[in-house]
């Protein structure tokens, strides 16, 4: 496909082309775009800032039926933006589909949104006052998304920030641009007026800048490291943050727990999707009597995968997204075995029908929660075990690691499941369910360093996408 940056309501050329490949068949190019010059990128916040008013000031039910629209827009054309999201990025193309129709109903829920009701109506403590709560959209926002949700996550953002009234700047991650185009696309067919959405492609830090400087409010998708980076430049500018971050979710299985239902969701957390999700399981916490059941079961369950092309249709686990993250992977593999990891399952890349970036679905054994393997983010198909005693000594090493996304646990007792979910310092708890899998009407969000500021998705996300007015009024004694 060739992609342009959108700006202002039009389709630009940018200063710089680039390509991406299909992780898949890196004989294939999928798409070729140019970067957005610095002057593209303000030129595009420009125009969010001129245009953010008369959007605020948009119809409701206009405002409303247009989100509408772009939903049934990516329902229509969720088989061709899933199969560009699975040729670009790796995903199986169910997954693809999967991911373009959770973005339709992202729209959707948000177009409900505009006509819910926001604020609040207080009672007064002096005589003849009442005191009204407000919320009023933030402005511009910044949206800067990583490449692991292509469609679904620029979606929900982009379509939380229309909701309340605001402008948007977008910035995909240039390995996957092609699904973020899709979608500027559809936001044009569905008539949104010039500037209140744009599209730019660019380098992180250069486009990033330009972005966060001119912002009211950044909403970012990301690396930790790079969390800390726009967190200190926001700073500078007091730009409102709202930041997802890395994770390295664990899930504790207890001696009581239903050995099939822990297994297939041990299973499902690490390796579906290639373990590219954020909420993705890394580290299992394994008490002493189930431990070897376990490990024994879930090992079956690691070799038994296809990982494959991800078009063609038996394949259960495309390829890793890109050359870099399957560097990483492979390298992170060889540093828990230095450690003293054992390998019982995958570490290798694995050859398919073509030359992609294939790794086999991957367990570690006998590591210690404090080594490196379960303290870094490996965001890949790749997950250890940890043997703990009891609940006491798991919750502690749930909580033993900086990050704080999600956390599970696999128990048939009630208590035990209630003693981890108030124990756990996660953002987000599963109990009996895999750590990955969230639903969009919730919140989503997590404790530093795994996020930062308020939460995203559902209606939660107003408290980010607005700001809140508080007024005192004096109507005179009834
Ligand atoms: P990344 O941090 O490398 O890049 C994310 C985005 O930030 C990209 O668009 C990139 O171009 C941009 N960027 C890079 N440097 C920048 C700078 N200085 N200023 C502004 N923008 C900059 O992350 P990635 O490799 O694309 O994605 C993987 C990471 O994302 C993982 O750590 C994963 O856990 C995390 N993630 C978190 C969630 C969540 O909800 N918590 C969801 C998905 C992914």
């Amino acid at each position: 496909m060739e992609g342009r940056n959108f700006i202002d309501g039009r389709w630009r050329e940018g200063a710089t082309p680039f390509e991406t490949i299909n992780p898949s068949d890196l004989d294939e190019a999928v798409g070729h775009y140019t970067k957005a010059g610095i002057a593209d990128v303000e030129e595009a916040m420009d125009a969010a800032r001129r245009s953010q008013p008369g959007w605020a000031a948009f119809n409701m039910q206009a405002r409303a039926d247009f989100l509408h629209r772009v939903g049934e827009l990516l329902v229509a054309q969720s088989r061709d933006i899933g199969t560009l999201l699975a040729r670009e990025e790796g995903k199986t193309l169910a997954e693809g589909i999967g991911e373009t129709l959770r973005a339709a109903q992202c729209f959707h829920f948000y177009a409900g949104e505009v006509v819910r009701p926001q604020g609040q109506w207080y009672n007064s403590m002096r005589e003849g006052h009442n005191v009204l709560v407000t919320r009023e959209p933030v402005g511009v926002v910044a949206a800067i998304t990583p490449w692991n949700f292509p469609i679904a996550l620029p979606s929900w953002k982009v379509a939380g920030a229309l909701a309340y009234g605001n402008s948007v700047v977008l910035k995909p991650s240039t390995f996957v641009p092609g699904c973020a185009v899709k979608l500027a696309a559809i936001l044009e067919e569905a008539g949104l007026p010039g500037g209140v959405f744009n599209l730019v492609m660019g380098d992180g830090r250069a486009a990033g800048n330009v972005m966060i400087d001119a912002a009211d409010a950044l909403t970012f998708t990301g690396g930790t490291e790079t969390g800390r980076v726009v967190l200190k430049r926001a700073a500078e500018t007091m730009t409102k943050c709202q930041l997802e971050l890395g994770g390295k979710n664990p899930l504790v299985v207890l001696d009581d727990a239903d050995l099939e239902l822990a297994v297939e969701i041990a299973a499902n957390g690490a390796w579906i999707q290639t373990g590219q999700r954020c909420t993705g399981t890394e580290r299992f916490i394994v008490t002493r009597g189930i431990h070897d059941a376990f490990v024994e079961r879930l090992e079956k369950a690691a070799k038994s995968y296809r990982v494959g092309h991800a078009l063609d249709a038996d394949t259960q686990i495309g390829p890793v997204a890109n050359l870099p993250q399957f560097n990483a992977n492979l390298e992170f593999v060889k540093n828990a075995q230095v450690e003293g990891a054992e390998l019982a399952a995958g570490g290798i890349a694995l050859e398919a029908r073509t030359r992609g970036y294939y790794m086999a679905p991957t367990l570690l054994v006998g590591t210690r929660n404090e080594w490196a393997c379960n303290q870094q983010e490996s965001f890949g198909p790749i997950a250890s075990v940890v043997m703990v005693e009891d609940l006491d000594e798991a919750i502690a090493a749930a909580n033993g690691c900086d990050y704080k996304l999600t956390a599970g646990i696999a128990t048939t007792n009630l208590k035990s499941a209630e003693r981890f979910r108030k124990g756990s310092q996660a953002g987000m708890v599963m109990v009996n369910t895999p750590t990955a899998g969230l639903e969009y009407h919730v919140p989503l969000g997590a404790r530093a360093p795994s996020g930062y500021g308020p939460r995203e998705t559902g209606s939660a996300s107003a408290e980010f996408f607005t700001e809140s007015k508080t007024s005192y009024i004096n109507h005179g004694a009834a």
